[in-house]
C-alpha cells in the first residue's frame, strides 16, 4: 500500500518556510494522503549570530500553531471527514534544553515529537564556514557524538529525525567519497541501538531527494543496519517546507524499505504510536 501519511513537514510558522499551513493541507489532500503532521521548528536558543535581528529564529510559537491547526481541523472536517492533521514539533536538541522540551510536551496536546540534531559545536553546518579549518571527518564525528549525548538527555521524543542530516551540507559532497554508515560504524551503531532500546522510532526523511542526494536520510546503509540490529519502528516524512515537496519520493522509499525487510511504518496520535502496513 502506498505511504499515506507524511509525518514531517513545516509551514510558515517555521523561519525557513513561507507556506501557509492551509496550503500544505490542501496539497496533501490533493496528493491523496490520508493525513500529515506539522512539525514546525522548535530550535530553542538557536545560535543568534545567524539571525541577529530575530531572537525567535527557528523557534515556532506553539500557541499560534495549535490555534491554526484547530481551525484547519474544523475546516477540513467539514470538507472531508477523515483527513488527519497532526500537531507535532521538531525539537532541535542541545545539551541544556531537555527540561524546556519536557515543559512544552506537557503543555501542548502534541501528536508527535521529533528529535533533531541541527547543530554541531553550537553552530549550524548549513553555513559553509562551519566546515572551514576542520576535516569533514572531525566535524561529522562531533555531530554524531553530540546527537547521541543529547538524545540521552531527552525524555520527550518519539522519533529521531534525519540521522545523517549533516551530509546534506558537506561543501564538496560530489568529490567526497562517503558512506554514512561505513564512515562511522561504531557511533552509528550506538545511536541505532539507543533508539531500539528506547522503544522509539527512527525517521526515514525523504528530503534527501530534494537536496539531490538521491537517497533518504539516513542513507540506505544505515537503514539496512538498523534492520539488522533488530530495528523495525520507523516514521516517514518529507520534511517539506513547500507544498511541491510533500510526500516527495514516497514510492521510491517504500520500495527501498520493503526490499530491506521493513513491513510497517508508524504514525502518532496524542503521542501514541499507530502502526500501518507498507505492503499489502
Ligand atoms: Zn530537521
Ligand atoms: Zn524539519
Amino acid at each position: 500500500m502506498a505511504i499515506q501519511y507524511d509525518y514531517h513537514m513545516h509551514s510558515s510558522f517555521s523561519t525557513d518556510s513561507d507556506a501557509p499551513a492551509q496550503t500544505m493541507v490542501g496539497k496533501a489532500m490533493e496528493a491523496g494522503l490520508k493525513g500529515i503532521c506539522f512539525t514546525d521548528h522548535m530550535d530553542l536558543d538557536y545560535p543568534p549570530l545567524y539571525f541577529p535581528d530575530d531572537p525567535s529564529a527557528f523557534t515556532a510559537d506553539p500557541e499560534l500553531i495549535h490555534h491554526e491547526i484547530s481551525r484547519l481541523r474544523d475546516v477540513c472536517g467539514a470538507a472531508s471527514g477523515d483527513f488527519h492533521i497532526g500537531f507535532g514539533l521538531e525539537f532541535g536538541m542541545q545539551p541544556h534544553l531537555a527540561g524546556r522540551f519536557e515543559e512544552l510536551a506537557a503543555r501542548w496536546p502534541l501528536d508527535m515529537v521529533i528529535a533533531s540534531q541541527h547543530l554541531v559545536g553550537g553552530l549550524d553546518p548549513y553555513y559553509p564556514e562551519v566546515w572551514e579549518g576542520k576535516t569533514h571527518e572531525e566535524l561529522i564525528r562531533s555531530y554524531y557524538e553530540e546527537m547521541l549525548s543529547n538524545l540521552k538527555t531527552m525524555t520527550q521524543w518519539d522519533t529521531l529525525a534525519h540521522l545523517d542530516y549533516i551530509i546534506r551540507y558537506i561543501p564538496d559532497r560530489e568529490s567526497f567519497l562517503f558512506d554514512s554508515y561505513e564512515a562511522f560504524p561504531d557511533l552509528i551503531d550506538e545511536i541505532l541501538l539507543y533508539v531500539i532500546r528506547s522503544g522509539k522510532c527512527l525517521e526515514v526523511n525523504t528530503a534527501g531527494y530534494k537536496y539531490g542526494l538521491g537517497q533518504p536520510n539516513p542513507a540506505p546503509s544505515i537503514l539496512r543496519r538498523y534492520r539488522q540490529l533488530g530495528g523495525m519502528n520507523i516514521t516517514i516524512g518529507s520534511d517539506a517546507h513547500a507544498p511541491q515537496h510533500i510526500a516527495i519520493a514516497f514510492d521510491t522509499v517504500r520500495e527501498l524499505l520493503l526490499s530491506m525487510g521493513y513491513e510497517r511504518y508508524t504514525v502518532f496520535r496524542n503521542r501514541e504510536p499507530i502502526e500501518l502496513p507498507l505492503a499489502e
